[in-house]
């Protein structure tokens, strides 16, 4: 609303961007999408949906069904995420449309260039945004504090650009169909950085699948002295890995375990890296569920568990922080005994 209580109508442009096959959306451009709809809806504003990527015309298919306004930054400059290009192709985009709220997945590739983005157009931004609802005026969600405190931020600033949390809102999908799609044009700055290629880790070392509807988290106990007075650690390696691999679970890491060295800076366990570790000074990622093996259920670590729907957890500890109201279910039980039947269960599935 401006200073005479008039309503201003807004102008939405959700940003998206291929995935590597360089001719299909990301889930999370998807999701932007369906953030976008929801707010053209309640505040009865125009709609343009922005792609950006090698083949981005091709990608406009999926979102065809929206009635969006559909613009495309296509062509090879746009392959590969880089700085310069992406800044350039975004830039475009919204001086194009004159969009006064700007929506765009919080992916590594926009929010890298978002805030230059919104410098380059006079605008703001803020990150990180959970919900968003439009009446009178624009209300975005966000988590501060490490997920303790929900605080809804509103701006008259315009244009006003939102990231937005993967996992937040169900990704788009209508029906497929042929796309009106305007081409934008980009003055392509000099570029400095050449894509030679990407080096990813193989696919059983990518233990982090936001995707995936399991957190599975394993915690200090895997690596302490067992009821025999041994330790197990080669045991506890191929039970998690095993179950990773049957149930396509997230693997996370309470910190006492990812903190573990063996010899040198690797972990005891080698799979496991800081990026594993769920809490508060670790993630705190969203999951339909979680089940936690070996850990104490501290609220350091717990805090981090703030987005996961169903709690589970095993531990041998029957005074556990767990079982003091922090999991829906616990089972006072040997993880090792359990993981070796659940895997058994499985694979027998399998
Ligand atoms: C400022 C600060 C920030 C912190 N941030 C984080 C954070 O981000 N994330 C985090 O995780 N921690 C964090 N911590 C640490 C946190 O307080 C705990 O120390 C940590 O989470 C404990 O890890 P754990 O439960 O794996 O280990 P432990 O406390 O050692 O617990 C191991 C558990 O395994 C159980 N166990 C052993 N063997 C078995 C078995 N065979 N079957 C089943 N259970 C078994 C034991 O009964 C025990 O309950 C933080 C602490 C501070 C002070």
């Amino acid at each position: 609303m401006d200073h005479s209580g008039v309503s201003k109508m807004e102008t939405i442009l959700v940003l998206t961007h291929v995935d590597e096959t360089g001719s299909a959306l990301t889930k999370a451009s998807l999701e932007a999408v369906t953030a976008g709809i929801e707010l053209t809806r309640q505040l009865s504003a125009s709609l343009t949906i922005g792609i950006l990527g090698l083949n981005a015309e091709a990608a406009a298919s999926v979102v065809a069904a929206t009635g969006a306004r559909l613009l495309a930054v296509s062509g090879d400059a746009f392959a590969q995420p880089r700085y310069a290009t992406d800044a350039a192709g975004c830039e475009a985009l919204c001086r194009a449309t004159q969009a006064s709220i700007v929506l765009a997945p919080g992916s590594s590739r926009f929010t890298r260039v978002a805030a230059g983005v919104a410098h380059r157009v006079g605008g703001f931004i803020d990150t990180h945004i959970t919900a968003l609802s439009g009446n009178d005026s624009v209300d975005a969600t966000r988590w501060f504090y490490r997920q303790r405190i929900e605080a809804v931020v509103s701006r008259n600033a315009r244009p006003w650009f939102l990231l937005l949390d993967a996992g937040t809102h169900t990704a788009y999908a209508g029906e497929s169909g042929a796309a009106t799609v305007e081409a934008v044009a980009v003055t392509l700055p000099a570029t400095r950085t050449a894509v030679e290629g990407l080096r990813i880790p193989l696919l059983d070392a990518q233990t982090i699948r936001p995707d995936a509807k399991l957190l599975f988290v394993t915690g200090a106990g895997w690596t302490k002295k067992q009821p025999d007075g041994q330790i197990h650690v080669a045991e506890a390696s191929s039970l998690i890995l095993d179950f990773l691999r049957l149930t396509g679970a997230s693997l996370g890491s309470s910190k006492s375990l990812a903190d573990q060295k063996a010899e040198g800076e690797q972990s005891v366990l080698p799979f496991l890296t800081h990026m594993n570790q769920i809490g508060q000074t670790g993630s705190t990622p969203r999951h339909a569920k979680g089940l936690s093996t070996c850990c104490h259920g501290e609220e350091p670590h717990v805090v981090g568990w703030r987005f996961i729907g169903e709690r589970r957890a095993i531990s041998l500890d029957p005074n556990c922080g767990w079982t003091r109201g922090k999991a829906d279910v616990v089972y006072i039980a040997d993880a090792f005994q359990v993981i070796a039947k659940v895997n058994a269960l499985l694979e027998a599935r399998s």
